[in-house]
């Protein structure tokens, strides 16, 4: 069974300006894009990120996943980091954000999961939109109306996540099953992006850099230029050819305006209703 999206996806991690080494850890190979944001002393937070991103390996060459793979794994994610040695790793914990490909009746969707306040994005008939929803202090406090979205990002609790795997945190993920067009292009990425660069401006490199690689490359150089306070990874993930319903066929970008199944790609519906689980 061949994979139900056809991707092309270029990374990009740096230490940054400030950090001694880089806590970040990326999975990006089909049908897996992962970032994971390690935390804890004494580099406990690279070895946590790390042997995260190593279960999900495994996975790596499938045409696709479900949910309950994901769930798996996470399962198996989180005995390894809560196993880790004291010294090694003991309180250690990590972020969790990203795609995987998943098949729905032999059609082509992003499985989006998070856990913590790394962040999934997706550029989608011109349009960014943040598909994850941050575990953190200052979101909750966003989401009861006590701070706006511009204060948050300047807050000294910005850091502070509400789930995580490790770090004495059971907090569930939240997933999100997106029906995937041609085109589509997913960013994943660690706070040490999001917490530089503004939102238009992410918006605009995703839009001005064809080359999937040539955009994770210049995302992480200008979170350097503005500061580089965070280790800073990004992943970007483009949808070549999506298949749909009608056929199996692929539908390339340039066709898929006129293909048969238009009325499906255009089918899109509120996120309250594309939750698969979780839930925040
Ligand atoms: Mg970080």
């Amino acid at each position: 069974m061949s994979a139900p999206i056809t991707i092309v996806a270029g990374s990009a991690t740096d230490t940054g300006l400030r950090r001694r080494i880089n806590e970040d850890s990326h999975l990006a190979a089909s049908p897996l894009f992962l970032v994971a944001d390690g935390m804890g002393g004494h580099q406990a937070g690279e070895v946590a990120s790390a042997a995260v991103i190593a279960e999900f390996t495994t996975l790596v060459g499938r045409p696709s996943l479900t949910v309950d793979d994901v769930q798996a794994a996470l399962r198996r994610a989180r005995r390894r980091v809560e196993a880790l040695p004291a010294g090694a790793g003991a309180g250690a914990g990590t972020t969790l954000s990203g795609v995987v490909v998943a098949d729905v009746e032999g059609e082509g969707y992003w499985l989006a999961i998070n856990l913590g306040d790394s962040r999934t994005y997706r550029l989608s008939d011109g349009e960014l939109e943040q598909i994850s929803v941050d575990h953190s202090v200052v979101q909750e406090l966003v989401d009861n109306g006590l701070l706006d979205r511009d204060a948050a990002s300047r807050d000294a609790r910005r850091n502070v996540i509400t789930r995580a795997i490790g770090a004495g945190s059971d907090g569930e993920p939240d997933f999100w099953l997106l029906p995937a067009e041609a085109g589509d292009r997913i960013l994943v990425c660690s706070d040490g992006l999001s917490g530089e660069l503004a939102e238009a401006r992410i918006d605009a490199v995703l839009r001005s850099e064809a080359d999937p690689q040539a955009a994770a490359t210049r995302l992480v150089h200008e979170a350097m230029l503005h500061g580089g306070r965070d280790n800073i990874t990004a992943i970007v993930v483009d949808a070549t050819g999506v298949r749909s319903r009608a056929g199996g066929a692929d539908a390339s970008h340039d066709t898929a305006g006129s293909a048969p199944d238009d009325e499906f790609d255009a089918d899109t519906r509120p996120r309250a209703t594309q939750a698969a689980g979780g839930g925040s």
